[in-house]
């Protein structure tokens, strides 16, 4: 096997920058190349195929050769039935064939996935799964932030689904509270317990617009009601929502991520909650946070293509 072949190379494309790795076969201990250009995502999607190509560039004159396989992490989900992109938040990338585009810009195989699915896989491969659950087979790995998503890895391999929408449960129905959401639906996990929207939800009944760490902070004094009422619908609601997971795919171990997923409340009212709603007497299934902070997206990128 040639060294090369031993290379895992990656890029997390996000909203304003993209950054590219490559790790060798020592993992988290043995990167190779790690570095980030800007997406100039306001000059539209060719820009941006050119800033990746510009870093895949500056990869290839770093490590001395060009690989095959590259993996791509993406804030939206590449459709695999129609080939192109949905649900980015850098919007003029929605409906493009981004994949078969950087295939051909780039003469590389593109393994894409979103940035949950990103972050389910390096938490497995190189993080808090394989640190404490070495043995887990099935992982579940959810980003509770901004937006809520969310990725299932199943023997070390993301599973992408036929539409691409494999644990997705972001945008499942929960509550007719959360309201209408940009999907087209109404009352979707994101709409319920995202920081903007638990932030909205203070709002109601306070009048008060207030960042989430600041709600807590009143929550922790324990002097605000209203700020208690929005905790209890943070762990209240992650339980119902997380109960479905658990009662379809019964993961091994449950990873929780973004910035709303460290919440001390989600690990102890928050799985009181789940307990609530699974279809089991007992909870067994570990909920825990993750490790690799901001580098899951770009670690996760590069164990695509292994
Ligand atoms: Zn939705």
């Amino acid at each position: 096997m040639s060294k090369q072949s031993t290379h895992l190379w990656g890029i997390d494309l996000g909203g304003t920058k993209a950054e590219g790795i490559v790790i060798g076969p020592g993992g988290i201990n043995d990167i190779l190349f790690r570095d980030r250009v800007p997406t100039g995502a306001e000059n539209g999607y060719d820009h941006i195929l050119n800033q990746i190509r510009t870093l895949v560039d500056m990869m290839e004159r770093k490590m001395g050769y060009r690989p095959a396989r590259i993996g791509i992490g993406t804030p939206g989900t590449h459709d695999p039935g129609v080939g192109t992109m949905k649900g980015c938040n850098s919007e003029c990338m929605n409906g493009q064939p981004m994949k078969a585009d950087l295939e051909k810009r780039l003469r590389m195989e593109i393994a894409i996935a979103n940035d949950a699915n990103c972050f389910a896989l390096a938490e497995t491969r190189m993080g808090i799964v394989k640190e404490k659950f070495p043995n887990a087979n099935v992982v579940y790995g959810v980003i509770m932030g901004t937006g809520v998503g969310g990725g299932l890895v199943v023997n070390g391999h993301v599973i992408n689904g036929l539409q691409g929408i494999a644990g997705e449960w972001g945008h499942n129905f929960l509550d007719e509270s959360g309201g209408a959401c940009y999907c087209g639906k109404s009352g979707c996990v994101e709409k319920v317990i995202s920081g903007p929207d638990l932030e909205r939800y203070y709002h109601s009944l306070t009048g008060n617009k207030l960042p989430m760490k600041e709600i807590y902070d009143r929550y922790k004094k324990g002097t605000d009601e209203a700020a208690k009422k929005t905790m209890q619908r943070l762990t209240h609601f992650f339980g119902l929502a997380l109960s479905v997971i658990i009662n379809i795919i019964d993961p091994d171990v449950i990873v929780i991520g973004g910035g709303v997923g460290n919440i001390d409340e989600i690990y102890t009212d928050g799985i009181e909650s789940v307990k609530k709603f699974i279809f089991n007497h007992r909870l067994d299934t570990p909920i825990v946070k993750p490790m690799l902070g901001d580098s899951a997206g770009v670690f996760g990128a590069a164990y695509l293509v292994d």
